[in-house]
């Protein structure tokens, strides 16, 4: 009998199984689409020659996460790019605030009024960093806080809505730049904790940057998987998992999957119910005959640029897809240029280009208009680069990946207390109503994010049972 099996190979399944591997638990994994990575992938999608990632592209979580470093990726070909800047916010007008590894120059790029209040709230989170970064994704009881004082500033700061924080500050430059970040999640800019999602982005370019990986998302997962490999995993992929029966017997069963899927699954009837699913996506891959035009020169150095024109227009867009039910005017849009900081992306010269507007769960029509009259404002001549896309809505993000329930790619919404309490209100958030069934997807704390923290929590729990139980 084994000693656990681990159903999906997204971040966090593939981060649990190589806990449980690495402690001398014997482990298979289970994925039901043909190769490892669930939301860390890269694939041609377009043209030959040019690697996108259909999922995640930027990675501030991914190369702060405290599983991650400390496992001997590096070994198994993870290399961690980085572009001038990690990211930058475009204005209208030309100019552009932006976030840099420095304090002071980003500080300097929201004005002469907010500089100095920016580095007073970031400048004593950032000296206890990695301590905090550990402490909060640990949460909650997975492990003692090791610095309990820093953590309780950071909730202090971090807990109320970003609008608060953002009474600190008088320029828009800033408070643009930080509603940005708060949609990453896509959570209400005035939801409990969104100042916690906003410093958390701002911390992680300061501390190590938002780096992509040489060659795109997939060496990430395909790191992880190779160290599985060498500590004794097996990985059974093309392999989708309908009952509990499907398994081998283990002593074990931890599901990287949706709380709706492993109900199912288990048979676990109503018991996950009042989970909340948010909303989608609608993506757009690109094939680009040269970089992107934009009007800010800072945009052009940055791996991550933020399209949105201030606050008001954030918000709106925010507002129409998660409670309104429709398809905003004027998205707001995440892009990401990794050709600019790993060239081997693309064929010489040319450039792959990654971004997503936010539309309601299970909308079935076409942004591809709103996108580009965005992008065309801050990089005009952009639909002339362009060779090749490849567009996705929530219907094809679903078929891509059983846990993007309605395309909801957060595996379940991010906001008011399930941003925090996922995916119930339990101490126990890996725990199960079986007690050799846990789950360990996004839909459980820290949340989205490929950071693998909810497989190397999860995997906390299932050793503990493991040494219990016998
Ligand atoms: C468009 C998009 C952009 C994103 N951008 C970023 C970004 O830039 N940076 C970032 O950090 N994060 C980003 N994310 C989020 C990130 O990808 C996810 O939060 C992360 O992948 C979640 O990891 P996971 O292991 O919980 O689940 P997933 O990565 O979703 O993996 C789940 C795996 O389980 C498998 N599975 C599900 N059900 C079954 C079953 N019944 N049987 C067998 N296998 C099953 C799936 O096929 C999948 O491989 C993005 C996601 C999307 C979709």
């Amino acid at each position: 009998m084994l000693d656990a099996v681990v159903v999906g190979a997204g971040p966090n399944g593939l981060t649990a199984a190589v806990e449980l591997a690495r402690r001398g638990f014997s482990v298979a994994l289970f994925e039901a689409k043909s190769t490892v990575g669930g939301g860390a992938r890269t694939e041609e999608l377009t043209l030959p020659g040019f690697r996108h990632d259909p999922c995640s592209a930027a990675h501030p979580l991914g190369v702060n996460s405290p599983a991650f470093r400390g496992m001997p990726l590096d070994r198994y070909g993870l290399e961690w790019l980085h572009a001038p800047l990690p990211m930058a916010h475009p204005f209208p007008d030309g100019s552009a605030a932006v976030l840099s590894r420095s304090v002071a120059e980003t500080a300097a790029s929201f004005g002469p009024r907010d500089a100095g209040p920016y580095r007073r709230l970031v400048e004593p989170l950032l000296a206890r960093w990695d301590t905090l970064v550990r402490d909060f994704m640990s949460l909650p009881l997975t492990a003692l806080p090791r610095d309990p004082v820093t953590l309780a500033r950071f909730g202090l700061v971090g807990l109320p809505p970003s609008s608060w924080l953002m009474r600190r500050f008088q320029d828009d430059r800033i408070k643009t730049l930080f509603a940005g970040l708060v949609a990453h999640v896509m959570a209400p800019l005035d939801g409990l904790a969104t100042s916690a999602i906003g410093l958390v982005f701002a911390l992680s370019a300061h501390a190590r940057g938002w780096p992509v990986p040489r060659g795109g998302s997939q060496a990430i997962s395909d790191a992880l998987a190779a160290y599985l490999a060498d500590l004794g995993g097996a990985v059974h992929t093309d392999y989708e998992v309908k009952r509990l029966d499907d398994l081998p017997p283990a002593r074990a069963y931890v599901f990287d999957t949706s709380p709706a899927a492993l109900a199912r699954i288990a048979g676990f009837g109503d018991y996950y119910a009042n989970y909340r699913y948010g909303p989608s996506v609608f993506k757009i891959d690109y094939a680009l005959d040269g970089p992107v035009p934009w009007t800010a020169p800072e945009a052009r150095t940055a791996g991550t640029v933020q399209i949105g024109a201030d606050q008001e227009e954030i918000g709106t867009a925010l507002r129409a897809a998660s409670r309104e039910g429709r398809a905003p005017d004027r998205p707001f849009m995440i892009t990401v240029q990794p050709s600019v900081a790993d060239p081997t992306r693309a064929p010489d010269g040319k450039h792959v280009f990654w971004t997503y507007g936010h539309v309601p769960n299970g909308w079935s029509g076409d942004l591809t208009d709103a996108i580009e009259r965005q992008l065309e404002r801050f990089a005009p001549g952009f639909r002339d680069r362009v060779l090749a896309r490849a567009t996705a809505g929530p219907a094809e993000m679903a078929a891509r990946n059983a846990n993007y329930v309605g395309g909801d790619i957060a595996c379940g919404a991010a906001s008011g207390l399930q941003l925090l309490l996922r995916p119930k209100l339990s101490l126990f958030p890996y725990h199960t109503p079986h007690p050799a069934v846990f789950l360990c997807s996004s839909a459980t704390p820290p949340g989205p994010g490929v950071h693998g923290m909810s497989g190397h929590n999860a995997a906390k729990a299932v050793w503990r049972r493991l040494r219990q139980a016998p």
